[in-house]
């Protein structure tokens, strides 16, 4: 494995200007719903999909004189997350109000950090394509309260407000601009979703929405200061977070280029025609006019309870990686593959369980994941079993049957389910090792093509064609291995 730690002094992609070269300059701040029944300060339901306006409690809806009351389960989410994110964790906390009016919004403020959040400095490392590796700062975890959502499509004049998600619980994790590409950006989401799903704080659920970024972009000449960013508001999946900056950056290096200049200002993603629009221009902090939350006490935690939390956090997808490789003698590339979701990892280490490492890894990887592409379906729904596909894999480790007959095997396992041995022995798959029966059908085969022997003689190459004719005399089970040898020694003898 080649690990980068600076690609950027070594070759970002930059973009390519009429007057030169532009470098992309991101950072993120994700939105990620706290895995909680309840919300952060009230008991109503968080439930995905319920009627509008069924969980809704006095709190959530603002009524005068409610109170908010902390909601642990939530702080221990955020806590787990901040270790997992490699960050410092604070043992005093500050909510404050962040002052603003919409409609969705009952009490005219979020309870939100602001200068005191729960989780300090982290770190997360990507996974690039390449096969490199590069760190990505984070700033800051803070908790808060998501608003309700105003409906604004249901009625020609009306627009109706549902308050079901007044009041959940958010993570807001926000990266420093250290991100460079949009292939970087995607590559942060995704392990970061991966972090999260293996902690369990939060599902990573982009379409539900319990995960959306805002994304911030500027351009700069490689290695010149900061330039002036655009915040594109809430992007709910990694294409269109890709698509908003690759947009973005653009229209940014073709404004500047023309002879103007970027303002700071909050921008939408249209996801028909994926460009970016203003929405708004950009507020300060002082807009909101931030306090603390007269309701609520600083949050102090002791040092004891966030040691416990992190003694019993799970391996994380990092150290996985490099178990899997150091373990199993697996590539760094196979091992991210295989310990980016909790359930395909264990479902590789079930299969290797006692068995080759790397003969499950290419099963695991390639037509298993294959199959479970082609059919649309996650690893937890797969009709293959761990069990199942272990089982076949002992078939080819013993010889009983090839590696290609194999493949024809977990087709039917795949469609039909079974026992590999049982339908290697009913459909008499079983390879033909017998010596004898293959020789017979390599002479076969050379008495019936002289022309091809002869030529054979100039081009050693044709040894494959001989192969898969002898393999097509044998209904593909013949040993591989045997039928190479007898054929060179027939041929060359
Ligand atoms: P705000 O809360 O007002 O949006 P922050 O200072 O918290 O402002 O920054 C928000 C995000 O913007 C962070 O993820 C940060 O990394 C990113 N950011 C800051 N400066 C730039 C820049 N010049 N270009 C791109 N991203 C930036
Ligand atoms: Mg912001």
């Amino acid at each position: 494995m080649t690990t980068k730690h600076h690609p950027h002094e070594t070759g970002a992609r930059l973009i390519r200007g009429a007057t030169g070269d532009w470098e992309i300059v991101l950072g993120l701040e994700v939105h990620a719903q706290v895995s909680s029944k309840a919300k952060l300060f009230s008991g109503a339901s968080t439930e995905f999909g319920a009627e509008p306006n069924a969980q809704v409690s006095f709190v959530d809806a603002a009524f005068p004189g409610m109170l908010p009351v902390i909601n642990e389960y939530c702080v221990e989410q955020a806590v787990r997350t901040g270790i997992g994110l490699k960050a410092a964790i604070n043992l005093r906390s500050v909510f404050d109000r962040k002052n603003y009016f919409y409609p969705d919004l009952p009490s005219g403020y979020q309870i939100s950090q602001y200068k005191s959040p729960i989780v300090g400095e982290g770190a997360v490392t990507i996974d690039l394509p390449d096969g490199s590796t590069r760190t990505v700062g984070i700033e800051r975890l803070h908790l808060e309260q998501d608003a309700g959502k105003s409906i604004h499509d249901m009625h020609p004049r009306y627009s109706y407000v549902d308050l079901n998600r007044s009041g959940v619980a958010l993570m807001e994790i926000v990266t420093r601009p250290d991100m460079r590409s949009s292939e970087e950006a995607a590559a942060f989401i995704r392990k970061l979703r991966a972090i999260l799903r293996y902690l369990g704080t939060c599902d990573g659920n982009m379409e539900e929405g319990s995960m959306r970024a805002d994304v911030n972009v500027s351009v700069r000449r490689p290695g010149a200061a900061l330039g002036t960013r655009c915040e594109i508001k809430n992007v709910n999946s990694i294409r269109f977070v890709q698509q908003a900056i690759e947009y973005e950056a653009r229209r940014q290096v073709d404004l500047i280029e023309d002879g103007g200049k970027v303002e700071q200002e909050t921008r939408l993603f249209d996801t028909k025609t994926g460009t970016t629009r203003t929405m708004r221009s950009k507020e300060e902090a002082h807009d909101y006019r931030y306090f603390p939350d007269p309701d609520l006490l600083p949050l102090e935690l002791d040092a004891a309870y966030v040691e416990a939390i992190r003694e019993s956090l799970p391996e994380l997808p990092d150290e996985k990686k490099e178990r899997f490789v150091a373990e199993y003698g697996l590539s760094a590339y196979d091992a991210g593959v295989l310990a980016a979701e909790r359930e395909t990892a264990a479902f590789f280490e079930s299969v290797a369980s006692g068995r080759d490492a790397k003969l499950a890894a290419n099963w695991v990887t390639g037509d298993f994941f294959a199959a479970l592409n082609k059919a649309g379906l996650d690893i937890t729904a797969s009709p293959v079993s761990a069990g199942q596909l272990g089982a076949l894999i002992d078939l080819i480790s013993d010889g009983t049957i090839s590696g290609r007959i194999a493949k024809e095997v977990f087709e039917i396992l795949f469609t039909s389910g079974g026992d590999p041995r049982a339908i290697v022995e009913e459909r008499g798959l079983r390879q033909v090792t017998d010596t004898g029966a293959i020789e017979a059908a390599v002479e076969a085969i050379i008495s019936a093509n002289p022309d091809k022997v002869a030529e054979y003689r100039e081009k050693p190459k044709l040894m494959g064609w001989f192969v898969g004719q002898v393999m097509k005399e044998t209904g593909g089970k013949a040993n591989p291995q045997a039928v190479n040898e007898i054929l060179k020694r027939k041929l060359d003898g």
